[in-house]
Formats: C-alpha cells, structure tokens, sequence
C-alpha cells in the first residue's frame, strides 16, 4: 500500500492514479492468479459439495499431506510432533494432537515458519489483525485462498476476472480529504472498479450511485456498510438501475434480515455473506438456503466442549496453522442443511435466530404470543423473557424477583402448557437483575438457543 500513500500519487491525476494502482495490482495479481489458482479453480469445479465420502476425502488427504509437510519443514511442529503423525488419519485423529494457544503461536512464529520461507525474499507478507505478527504465506497458499473465495462467487453466477466487479472497499486509493471528483479508480487488469467505503456516504451518495449505474458492474463485493448505506440511497430515492447484478457478496459474518432485504430491493438479486477476516479466521461462505457453511476443502474446525474454536487452515503452509484456539465463536449446528452441502454450518453463539421458540407437538410459536403472555402477567411479573434451550423444554425469566409466589408460577406454567402443549416442561426462574449477564448477553422477549438455522428443521441430532 506504499504507493498510495506517495505524495506522487496523491497529487496525480485520476488517469494517472487509476493506471498507477493498475500497474501495482498487476504485481500483486501474479502472485494470486498465478499457475496455482487456476488449477485449485479448476479443481473445485470438479468437486461435489454434496457428497460427504468424496468431500471427506479430499480433506483427510490434504490434512495428511499439510501435517506431514509442516512437521518435516517447521522446526516448531517438528519439536511438537514428534513421531506421533503416523496415527492422524482423520480430521478426528487430530484430537490427538496438542492445542496451540494464539500467545504461544505469536511467540515462536519464527520457528513455526518453514525454513525456507524465512530466509525467501519476496514471500507474500499478509498482516494478521492489529497487534498479531504476520502470517507469512507462500504464493500458492494465496492463489488456493483466491481460488477458494472465487469458486465460491461462482456457484452464485458471478466469474471473477471475466465479469465486471464494483468492489466497496476501505483504503486510501482516493484520497480521505477528496470532497468532489472521482471517488472510485479502476483496476483495468482485473476488471474492477474499486468504490472508496469512506466516502459511501452523504453527500457523496449520488455521485458514487451515478457512476455504479454507469459502470453497470456484473456483480457487487465488498465491505457491508458501505454497500447497505447505497442500497439505501437508491430504495430512498426509488432508483431504478439500469444494470442488473448476478449478486452481492458481503464480507460479513452477520447481516440481519432487514439489512439483507435492503440490499436485495435495490439490487434486484440475492446477497450472500462470506468471511476470512483474517489469515487466522476460517473460510466461511453462506449458502443459498441463508446458512453459514465452513469450507471443509480450506480446512478443519473444531468445537471443544469448553465452547473454544480450534482452526487448521491448509492454505497457510508458509506458517503453518495447526489446532489453532481462536478467538472467534463459533458454535456448530449438526444438522443437514437444506442446500445439500456437507460442510459444516455453523453460527453464532448469541445470535438470535428469528423470533420464534420452538414447540414440541405444534411447530413455531412467534413472539407474538409470547407477548401476550407477558401481557397477561403484567401486574405481577413486569419484566418476562423466554428462553429454549432444547427441544423439550423452555425458562422463563422474571427480572426484577428472586422469589416467585407458587400461584404466579403455576399459571404461568398452565398458560405456556396452553400455548405450546403439554409435552414440553416450563420453569419459571426469576433474577434480580435484567436480562443479560455481564452486559453482553442476550435481551429481549425471546431467546431461541435451539441452533437451527433458518429453514433447517428438527431432524438433528447432538453428535
Ligand atoms: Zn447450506
């Protein structure tokens, strides 16, 4: 990013700007789309998401052959290791191996880098977040990652480099001081127009919507702010576009469903959420049933009963990232997902997951009749919220109380056996406190802890 923050380019001319940054980015672009990523491309193209055996496969193989490779070249996983890779055949043997904790992975990253890497120039050096020590990644572990978050747009109908791409994105390729002109520059060489997130917004608005209508990309990435704050722009104003997306890819875990509906109206085609926020995050993309897979082919992910994330990524050969503890959360939803895909879904632990709790005998019950609920109880009980944790049986919460009179309770109980049968259990707790422990958890009239995704229904199991 030197370049960008050159006097010389600040001062240049758009033209000169927008063929400085093409100039840079053909650089950059040959170590991403190089031999690398258009065979891994190519590959995934071949694959079939839906088919366990094969999928399962292909990642016990890669897993082999990426332990294998970072015990004989890092002289850390050597040390670690020892003898003990022969028993790892499966994702689940790696149970067997140590967990790394993220302050031991900083402190001898050195030693976890290949050999080689650390004394090769030019190696590509992707900055982790903040104060983590860089990852570094060979060239084909870029051009895998590419291609993994390419084959991705694909299955939705958007083929980078071929097709036009309007990317929101934050940087300083314009200027942060510009106030009129061009707030975009284009990357001739990859087909992109770049649109400048800082300045997605008033009174910046019609300019950037004028020109995204003029450019008429093929699809739409980026930052999600930025592209919510114009998509609201044109539903305000009634824009109708003159361009028609296959798609809108947000770099974001979470999107609420008024946000996605946003984006949707404006641009007359679905919006899918896709995250690898850092080089220690895992690859995850949502499907078109709206859930949130882990790409099992990038690597494996697993959930500790203490509720910790452990993240192998097999694109990260230069450093290798085995069994990391993540600071991410992330739960696991066991259960198949309506769009065929075996990659594991995962969500969110305190994401609410629409607003409705979950009967035993009669299906969904909205919120609204748990409004009603709290309605009837008023006067006695002011502050009420209903928790499911499984299936079978629900809590409610009363803030405010530590005691509840028996009377109080038992109709509460008769009411919810009412509404939601009598095949369920209910108990009444009550806290002194309003909902939300430690300030972080969850409020609100319903929490629904059940983890199926939207559309995914009762068939899971727990393992
Ligand atoms: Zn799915």
């Amino acid at each position: 990013m030197k370049l960008l923050s050159t006097e010389l380019y600040g001062n240049s001319p758009v033209y000169l700007q927008n063929l400085m940054l093409s100039l840079r980015e053909y650089a950059n672009s040959r170590k991403r789309y190089g031999m690398g990523y258009y065979r891994f491309l190519h590959q995934l193209s071949g694959m079939d998401e839906n088919d366990r055996q094969s999928e399962e496969r292909y990642r016990d193989q890669e897993l082999r052959s990426f332990l294998r490779h970072a015990a004989e070249h890092s002289a850390f996983y050597q040390e670690l290791y020892g003898k003990s890779l022969a028993d790892i055949q499966c994702a689940s043997d790696l149970r067997q191996l140590p967990v790394i904790e993220e302050e031991l992975f900083n402190e001898r990253i050195d030693e976890i880098r290949l050999h080689t890497m650390r004394k090769k120039e030019g190696a590509a050096d992707v900055s982790g977040t903040g104060q983590s020590p860089r990852l570094w990644l060979s060239n084909l572990d870029l051009q895998k990652q590419t291609a993994a978050v390419d084959h991705f747009k694909k299955q939705h109908g958007a083929i980078n480099l071929d097709m036009k791409r309007a990317t929101f994105h934050q940087g300083n390729f314009v200027p942060p001081g510009q106030k009129q002109g061009a707030f975009w520059r284009d990357i001739y060489y990859l087909n992109q127009r770049l649109y400048s997130a800082d300045h997605c917004m008033e009174p910046f608005l019609p300019t950037v919507v004028r020109n995204l209508n003029g450019f008429r990309p093929d699809f739409i990435d980026g930052l999600p702010d930025a592209i919510l704050a114009i998509a609201r722009y044109i539903n305000d104003h009634r824009l109708l576009l003159d361009f028609q997306a296959v798609a809108v890819f947000v770099e974001s875990e979470i999107l609420s469903e008024s946000e996605g509906l946003e984006i949707e109206s404006a641009f007359g085609c679905s919006v899918r959420r896709w995250s690898m926020k850092t080089e220690r995050s895992p690859f995850l993309t949502e499907c078109s049933a709206g859930n949130l897979h882990f790409n099992m082919r990038t690597g494996v992910m697993e959930f500790t009963d203490q509720g910790d994330v452990l993240l192998t990524r097999f694109h990260t050969t230069g450093t290798p990232l085995i069994r990391l503890k993540i600071k991410d959360q992330w739960m696991p939803i066991y259960c198949q997902c309506p769009c065929g895909s075996v990659h594991p879904v995962v969500r969110k632990p305190l994401e609410p997951i629409s607003a409705f709790l979950q009967s035993r005998s009669r299906g969904r019950v909205t919120s609204l009749y748990l409004a009603t609920v709290q309605e009837k109880f008023r006067q006695a009980a002011p502050s009420m919220q209903f928790v499911q944790n499984s299936l079978d049986a629900i809590e409610i919460w009363l803030s405010g109380t530590n005691t509840i009179p028996a009377e109080l309770e038992q109709n509460i109980v008769r009411e919810m056996a009412d509404i939601f049968g009598e095949d369920m259990s209910f108990t009444v707790k009550g806290r002194l406190h309003g909902a939300g422990d430690k300030g972080a958890g969850p409020s609100g009239l319903i929490i629904n802890n059940l983890q199926l995704p939207r559309t995914c229904q009762s068939d899971y199991s727990t393992d």
